[in-house]
């Protein structure tokens, strides 16, 4: 069994690879400046997890239905909701 989870694109890290819009069509398109952001919609993290990877600049993150990062650690700005990851640690 799978977990469920969202992907979260940071813009900042984005480079408009458009890999991910590719490999997802009905999850990600890019924006006029040709930044991409994911639909607030989860699909299983198998699933997730092989189209984030295609991305080259490790700018999408997967986050789980409790709001824990399953995957990458780059969703710090843009369209993120996250805190910094390095809020919580000493
Ligand atoms: S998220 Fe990654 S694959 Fe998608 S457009 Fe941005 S750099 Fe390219």
């Amino acid at each position: 069994m799978s977990d469920l989870v969202k992907a979260v694109v940071d813009r900042e890290t984005c480079f408009s690879y458009a890999r991910c819009v590719e490999a997802a069509p009905d999850l990600f398109s890019l924006d006029a400046e040709g930044k991409s952001s994911a639909r607030d919609v989860e699909r299983e993290f198998d699933q997730m997890l092989e189209i984030a990877e295609e991305c080259p600049m490790e700018a999408i993150s997967l986050i789980g239905s409790d709001g824990t990062i399953k995957y990458g650690l780059n969703a710090v700005g843009g369209n993120s909701p996250l805190p910094s990851p390095g809020d919580d640690h000493q």
